[in-house]
């Protein structure tokens, strides 16, 4: 028995977090599922914990699991613990930031091996229009476990469909060579004609 993995991919503002928080949702209310929700994080200490995270888009806040994004494996111990406080099995995990998580690839096999549903919504790209983290890998996984991919639809502000996270600092398109951390950078949806990426080698 293994499990069956639902992906989530996108461009910023594609609601994918709220395509995962739906799901996990409607897992809990209709199908009377356990679903654990995973987020990565740079600066958990002491092993994960919970967080309440609030999303704008009207599923309210809903508890989820924190953990060191380099280190998934440490969850393994926590979703153990979890079935025991329960006492049944953890049916259903739900990841969301995929694309920050190491071994990914890895991680949601071991998951689904151990026989539970996992949704994962992330980044197909990053801002340079590079595949993000491990997140187009896990397309493998669909294939051989069975489940799902969602392309998760973003617009440009000029109409079309957004494939592209730009991002800007100070408000102007950041070079592909900019730092990974700037204070104020921020991202919006671009199609290719309105994607823009300075000092691209190619
Ligand atoms: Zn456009």
């Amino acid at each position: 028995m293994s499990g069956k993995l639902e992906l989530m991919l996108g461009p910023m503002r594609s609601n994918k977090t709220a395509e995962l928080l739906r799901r996990a949702e409607m897992r809990r209310q209709y199908a009377s599922q356990y679903v654990l929700v995973l987020k990565p994080s740079d600066d958990t200490k002491g092993g994960p914990g919970m967080v309440e995270s609030r999303n704008p888009n009207g599923h309210g806040k809903m508890d989820a699991l924190e953990f060191n994004s380099h280190n998934p494996w440490e969850v393994l111990k926590a979703i153990a613990q979890r079935e025991k406080q329960i006492g049944k099995k953890v049916e259903c995990i739900a990841i969301d930031e995929g694309q920050f998580v190491s071994e990914l690839f890895l991680f949601t096999r071991h998951l689904l091996d151990a026989n539970h549903d996992v949704l994962i919504a992330g980044l197909d790209l990053d801002f340079r229009a590079l595949p993000f983290g491990e997140m187009l890998n896990l397309t493998w996984l669909v294939n051989a476990y069975g489940g799902s991919i969602t392309e998760c639809m973003a617009y440009c502000s000029c109409g079309s469909r957004a494939l592209y996270s730009q991002r800007l600092i100070d408000g102007k398109p950041a070079a592909y060579l900019s730092p990974i951390k700037v204070p104020c950078d921020s991202y919006e949806p671009r199609c290719a004609e309105h994607f823009v990426l300075p000092g691209k080698p190619h």
